[in-house]
């Protein structure tokens, strides 16, 4: 590995080097407090996170504020526990001398990281040990929007939502107040509409481990909802940096819509970010004229991209500038996946990712999401008449209700499809189930070890030809008891990181 020699600073040097900025100007205040801006994840991740960049291009465009970027490694794996050398990217500053931290939270198993990277970075990861001279911490993203209690612990404010408009107004209570008695920002933080201050609410329990009511002190609101910004044209859709180093390489990620109103019953997305805002398509142009000749991609993000009513001429429009053009995995009962995978190839592409989650239409039902007959195949006919080649098909297994059969039917609809589309290389990424909070699904309990591997086996051995390649039961395991825990889980979350060290 190229990296194993190098040197952290090295590495950093490296990856500056590498990067293009996306916008002109970038935004970049140099004011007299440091934002740390972190990801719980490795750089390679990070940098392929557009709402991980967003909250970046937040702090930045901040006058009272520096940025700096923080991952929990800059190359290789990160590590599961605390982590070594906590220093920004930019300028190499510890992290313990930043005034204020923010995470970016996207996936439970992340967690260990948040308080591996604070303990690793020497900033005291328990909340209620921190004093006046000690950074504020500040959580965002979907895990902890959707549950923020098993972090609470180790925050000081959650922005519950989107953060286009709470994350500044709590760095301008940040900014405004420098010297005021910690606990007073606080209360002040917490009257940002959408944000969650921890220590001002304490957490009463019913059953052992299940929280039954959130009571708010004197001073905070009664109750937090998360924001959500119904226009989103007016703010930034696309990430602010490019770099060969990301997971999806040098692009932009583009953001023609957020959320989804599809309520498929696991979905956390729907759950969260429902009904979906979208970006006016006249938006999105200045953003893609003005990386012409910096980079050759565009990656559309978002859960409903193939309900976007613009994404066929959005997509037309990316591959008559003459660039590459990719997706996240299309849902097939989405208005136009077709569609989609058509412009797909045309601009290129040669792969794309499909999510029929089960093969029959009861096992659809039992996930509430349903597909028109035939559409599988209608979008792989479409897919090989526009030169693609490989396509990804995600299943789901564990759902109350579903047994062998459903495996089953699963690898036939593999062979079959196999045998049909002989052009089309087909894998099938089958993952377990994990109810998250907040959905229908939420009190379903997790496919047990055994089962999930008898239902992998069984389509593996039905799928003639097809690579079957199956999720990590373990990891699922993670996500759920993190997902669904409540403050106590803190506690675990802090042993097994200082465990892992
Ligand atoms: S279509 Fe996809 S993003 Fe939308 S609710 Fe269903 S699983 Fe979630």
């Amino acid at each position: 590995m190229a990296y194993a020699k190098e040197s952290n600073a090295e590495r950093r040097r490296d990856f500056l080097a590498a990067e293009v900025a996306l916008a002109t100007p970038a935004p970049g205040g140099d004011g007299e407090l440091a934002a740390a801006a972190c990801y719980p994840n490795g750089y390679r991740v990070g940098m392929a996170s557009l709402g991980y960049q967003l909250a970046w291009g937040a702090f930045a465009a901040h006058r009272a504020f520096r940025a700096e970027r923080y991952f929990a490694c800059n190359a290789g794996k990160p590590s599961k526990g605390v982590v070594k050398d906590v220093i920004g990217l930019e300028y190499g500053t510890p992290l313990s001398q930043a005034d204020v931290v923010a995470f970016s939270v996207y996936y439970e198993p992340d967690y260990l990281r948040v308080y591996g990277m604070l303990a690793g970075g020497g900033v005291r990861p328990w909340a209620v040990e921190r004093g006046e001279f000690d950074p504020f911490v500040i959580l965002g993203g979907p895990a902890v929007t959707a549950n923020p209690e098993p972090l609470a612990p180790f925050a000081d404010a959650v922005v519950l939502g989107d953060a286009e408009e709470s994350l500044p107004a709590v760095l301008d209570v940040v900014a405004a107040n420098v010297g005021v008695p910690r606990r007073e920002v606080l209360v002040l933080i917490a009257q940002v509409p959408g944000v969650y201050v921890p220590a001002l609410y304490r957490v009463l329990y019913g059953a052992p481990g299940s929280p039954a009511a959130v009571v708010p002190e004197e001073g905070a609101p009664a109750k937090v909802e998360a924001s959500r910004v119904d226009d989103l044209t007016p703010y930034r859709g696309g990430s602010w940096l490019a770099t060969p180093h990301g997971e999806f390489g040098k692009l932009l990620l583009l953001e023609p819509i957020r959320g989804c109103g599809r309520a498929c019953s696991f979905c956390q997305t729907a759950a969260v970010s429902s009904p979906p805002r979208r970006r006016e398509l006249s938006s999105l142009w200045p953003l893609v004229d003005e990386v012409r000749g910096k980079v050759g991609k565009v990656g559309l993000v978002g859960a409903a991209l193939a309900d976007y009513g613009d994404v066929v001429a959005l997509a037309q429009g990316v591959v008559e500038r003459g660039m590459l053009l990719s997706v996240s995995s299309l849902a097939l009962a989405a208005s136009r996946p077709p569609a989609v995978l058509k412009a797909l190839g045309a601009s290129g592409q040669r792969g794309a990712a499909l999510a029929p989650e089960a093969a029959t239409e009861e096992g659809r039902a039992r996930l509430g999401k349903p597909a028109p007959p035939g559409r599988l195949e209608e979008c792989l006919e479409v897919a090989a008449a526009a030169g693609l080649s490989k396509i990804k098909l995600y299943y789901i297994v564990g759902a109350p209700g579903e047994g062998a059969a459903d495996a089953a039917a699963v690898g036939d609809e593999l062979a079959r499809l196999n045998r049909r589309f002989k052009t089309l290389t087909l894998e099938a990424r089958v993952n377990p189930l994990v109810p998250k909070p907040r959905t229908p699904l939420a009190g379903a309990l997790l496919v047990s070890r055994r089962e999930f591997r008898e239902r992998v086996r069984a389509i593996r051995a039905r799928a003639r030809g097809v690579r079957v390649v199956a999720g990590s039961w373990r990891e699922a395991e993670l996500q759920w008891n993190l997902g669904r825990g409540s403050r106590p889980i803190s506690r675990w979350i802090a042993r097994t990181a200082e465990k892992a060290a």
